[in-house]
Parts: structure tokens; sequence; C-alpha cells
């Protein structure tokens, strides 16, 4: 079942939105070498609470087990759902943090992949190709195109530079409940799935993988790596379909982009084309 929102409740979904965006600008302000992740998590959890809401992640249960922190921090190899923890980050790295947050009854979920001090070409190439891919999926957010054609959009500009799409893990539509349907893939056929109607809210985010798109779980039942150990990036947007026009991104990188200098995905890379 789609649950199309009301004007009303998209501008409740806006409100939570804006505050990931800002929650996500905070964590930017401390993500350098040294910091843990523990204390990332910390940042991100008060300032959510300062504002009259709570995190979205935090006790949110699969098959009976429960995330227990307000981030998931994801390096390097992890692709999502990483844990935080008390290792120092290390300069080189790239650093996913996925922040969900329910304010008056209402989730607002976007992620963003860090720099961790200097990062090497083909790692920012990763990034750039994977939020790229973002925007370009977000394009296809129109009423009367079909979920297959943002999924297709994502899948065609990542596999064109040899990346790798994660198939395990999906997009999803939010609202009152973190993850609604219709279910988002970033692969998949143009003109197939279900058709976008006005009113629809979704999250589009892209995990795209350096090398092979095959992932595994760690044994502490959330951390996804990729399979051959290489990095993967994530960007996330929650976006509203719109009656006659280009759909409304609900949640800003614009918070993050005031903090840090130059994000990951506007780095010059000049590797070629795979
Ligand atoms: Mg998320
Ligand atoms: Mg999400």
């Amino acid at each position: 079942m789609v649950h199309l929102k009301s004007e009303r409740e998209i501008e409740r979904l806006r409100a939570s939105a804006d505050l990931v965006g800002r929650t996500l600008a905070e964590v930017a302000r401390h993500v350098r070498p040294g910091v843990t992740t523990r204390e990332l998590d910390a940042v991100a959890e008060d300032y959510i609470r300062r504002h009259n809401a709570a995190p979205a992640f935090k006790g949110y249960e699969v098959g009976g087990r429960v995330f227990p922190n307000t981030l998931c921090v994801s390096k390097d190899d992890v692709v999502v759902h990483g844990i935080p923890d008390d290792v120092p980050l290390e300069a080189g790295a790239l650093l996913s943090v996925d922040c969900g947050v329910v304010l008056d009854g209402y989730y607002g979920d976007s992620a963003f992949t860090f720099a961790v001090g200097a990062v090497s070409e083909e790692k920012a190439q990763l990034c750039r190709v994977t939020y790229e891919a973002l925007v370009l999926g977000i394009a296809e957010a129109v009423a009367g195109r079909r979920i297959g054609d943002i999924s297709y959009a994502v899948q065609a500009h990542c596999e064109a530079y040899g990346y790798g799409i994660v198939r395990d893990l999906v997009g999803h539509g939010i609202g009152r409940r973190l993850h609604e349907d219709p279910q988002v893939p970033n692969f998949g056929r143009r003109g197939t799935g279900r058709k976008l109607k006005p009113g629809m809210t979704i999250c589009i985010e892209p995990m795209v993988n350096m090398g092979t798109a095959e992932v595994y779980t760690d044994a502490d039942g959330w951390t996804v790596r990729t399979a051959d150990g290489r990095a993967s990036a994530h960007y996330e947007h929650m976006v509203a379909v719109r009656r006659g026009g280009p759909p409304e991104i609900l949640t800003t990188f614009d918070y993050i982009e005031d903090v840090i200098e130059t994000p990951p995905y506007k780095l010059n890379t000049e590797l070629t084309h795979g």
C-alpha cells in the first residue's frame, strides 16, 4: 500500500527532512582523523533531542535485532548499517553517515558519504558518481513515470564506470513510518514498476561499490560489507513527487556544504570513464 501524502503531511515531512540535514551538518563539523564514530553518534543524538525529535534508527528492530545507535556509520568497505564504535577515524577513509529522525510523528532519512581528511582520487570519483546517480534518479521522480525509471537512471550511470550497484538493499517510501511502500531499487528497467503519483514521498539512496556488487553481513547482524573489501559510497535524499512539475527534494546537503569546504563529490577527479 502506497500512502499518498496531503500537503499538510508533506509540510511535516519537510520539517523532519530539514532536521536530518541540520543534524548531518553537525556531524560534518566533527568528521576528521582521530574522532570516533561513537563521538559522532553522541553529537547527532544530542542535536536531534534538543530539537524535540527522536533518533529513528535507535531501537529500530529488524528480525528481532535492535539497532543500538542514532547513526549508521559505514567506513570504506562497509556499505551501510555500520554500528558506531571507539575506533578513531583515519585519514583517507570514506565515511558514510546515515541519519534518521522522527519529529511530530513524521520520519526524516538522509545519508552522506564524507571524506576523512584527503582521500584518493579513486574514492573521490566513487563519491562523485554515486552523487550524480542520486541526482539523475531524482530527476526521474516525476508523476506518470515509474519506479523503474529511477532505478534504471541510477544503475546505468554507475555501471558505466564499472561500479557495482548493491541489490540487497533498496530505497523506500517514507512518512509516518521509516520504511513504507514502494521499494525503490537502484537497479531496474525503464518503464517498469509502480507508477509515480503526486504525493508519493520516497527515499532515493544509491549504494555503490567500487568493485563487486556482492555484499555480506557481519556477525553483528547489521554491518553490511562489500564482498571484495573495496570501498562503497551512499547518498540519500527524501523526495516528494509533485503534480505537474519537478520533484521536490525534501532533504538537503546545503547545511553540510556550509560546513565542509569541498564535498567529496566536488573534488576534481580525472579518472576516465570505465
Ligand atoms: Mg537512510
Ligand atoms: Mg533510507
